[in-house]
């Protein structure tokens, strides 16, 4: 968990969040829809940071691309929580997480971006993708990770 970026702080401990455009107004106490982000006495936190719920290697052509680094594999992250709410999502056990804390990140280890690139590496992959959830409510993570990456060369997409 971190402060989160992209909120103003009103008087009353209320916070507005404007990472997406459902624009949350969130009271002391509450989480914005998406369920990611927490206001904890008028302070947004983002409570995915490092909070890995599903990861796998997946090869290249499993993904919505076209003829882009074919034959590779890329290490496929996600945090819990979304924005969306499709009644045909095949991640509903992760996205429409109800009780985050208790279910996930209360078992699940936290995991650094830098470590993030290193277990990509290791699996030979050439890229990360953000995949089966919305990546943006985790902005934090994902651009951390998003730069490690970069300095050694390894492709971002989600
Ligand atoms: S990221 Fe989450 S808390 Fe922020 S505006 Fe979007 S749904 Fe609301």
């Amino acid at each position: 968990m971190r402060e989160a970026e992209f909120y103003k702080k009103f008087n009353d401990n209320k916070v507005e969040c404007f990472l997406c455009s459902h624009k949350c107004i969130i009271k002391n106490g509450r989480k914005g829809i998406c369920k990611a982000r927490e206001n904890k006495n008028g302070i947004l936190y983002s409570l995915t940071y490092g909070k890995v719920a599903a990861s796998n290697i997946d090869p290249i052509e499993k993904k919505p691309l076209f003829h882009f680094l074919p034959g590779g594999r890329s290490f496929s992250i996600a945090t819990a929580g979304c924005n969306f709410q499709c009644s045909f999502c095949q991640n509903a056990s992760i996205s429409q997480i109800k009780d985050l804390e208790q279910n996930f990140n209360a078992q699940t280890k936290e995991t650094s971006p830098e470590e993030i690139v290193n277990l990509a590496l290791k699996n030979q992959c050439s890229s990360i993708s953000y995949t089966y959830t919305e990546p943006t409510i985790c902005f934090e993570f994902t651009a951390d990770i998003a730069a490690m990456a970069k300095k050694k060369e390894l492709k971002i997409y989600s």
